[in-house]
């Protein structure tokens, strides 16, 4: 297993009170005869410390990506993915603060909010979603627009995340017209996965390094719902690498019919940026 968390933070001396209270919530949670101890619970986390790469299979999770969406009450995700030979082949977001309906038809006052989604995909079987509850599974599709005019995108919430001024100089060139859709986390995959918008853009700034862990699974779910999801150059993202992508300046994912406009516009800005 991949993971994004270590124990190291959770052994401190001034850790043990917060130690004791997730010891007692996973007790609570697996409801086993046997009693995790705290050391049990460090050792379980640590498990998660493999370096991926490309052979065998891999289990890639983030347990909490968005944590800055999370803290602040928005949008986060628990992220899962399973790669085979470097290959992401299964993927699993859980989206709990996404409502069902699709982002801007929210019916007001509704509980719609705290019903959450699930995506999953499996490769060459498509996407689907259901409430977290496990209900109302349906299939997902990407967005069907050819016309940037009538598309929206998602980006970051957090600037330092993607580069707004950069996104919002792609989208003034495409002619789109909708404001940019600020998410937090994986959620935006899922958002993109059933057509809320059409087109999600992320531009670190330099020297900032992709991990795996934040866009295996929501890029599986994207593709297997017939979408593409490559880096600035378009070139597919390779999780074979171990922990880090190495990509062309960014990651760019929306349908295919948009994909040629958008990688002109994006070519166009990088260079003016330069
Ligand atoms: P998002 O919510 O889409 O902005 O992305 C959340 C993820 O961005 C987190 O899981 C972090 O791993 C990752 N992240 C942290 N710092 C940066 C950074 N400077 N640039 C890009 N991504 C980052
Ligand atoms: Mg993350």
């Amino acid at each position: 297993m991949v993971a994004e968390e270590d124990s190291g933070d959770l052994r401190k001396d001034d850790s043990r009170e917060i130690l004791d209270r997730i010891t007692l919530v996973v007790n609570d949670t697996l409801a086993t005869e046997k009693t995790l101890s705290s050391e049990d619970v460090l050792t379980a986390i640590d498990k998660g410390r493999s370096e991926g790469g490309p052979e065998g299979r891999h289990w890639v999770l983030d347990p909490i990506d968005g944590t800055k969406g999370f803290l602040r009450g928005d949008q986060y995700a628990i992220a899962l993915a399973l790669l085979d030979q470097g290959r992401v082949v299964l993927g699993v977001l859980a989206c709990p603060n996404l409502p069902l309906a699709p982002i801007g038809k929210e019916s007001q006052g509704s509980d719609t909010h705290q019903d959450g989604c699930l995506f999953s995909a499996v490769i060459g079987e498509g996407a689907y979603m259901q409430s977290l509850d496990g209900f109302s599974v349906v299939k997902v599709n990407v967005s069907t627009i050819e016309n940037p005019e009538e598309a929206s995108f998602f980006e970051s919430f957090e600037a330092a995340h993607s580069s707004h001024d950069l996104t919002s100089s792609i989208a003034k060139k495409l002619g789109v017209k909708a404001p940019p859709v600020r998410i937090d986390s994986q959620a935006k995959y899922g958002a993109l996965s059933r057509g809320d918008g059409a087109i999600y853009l992320r531009f670190p700034h330099a020297g900032y390094r992709e991990k795996i862990w934040d866009h295996a699974a929501g890029s599986i779910v994207v593709t297997e719902a017939g979408g593409v999801v490559t880096d600035a150059a378009g070139n597919p993202l390779d999780f074979s690498k171990g922990k880090y992508l190495d990509l062309y300046k960014g990651i760019v994912a929306s349908n295919r019919q948009l994909m040629p406009k958008l990688f002109k516009a994006i070519q166009e800005c990088i260079a003016s940026s330069l």
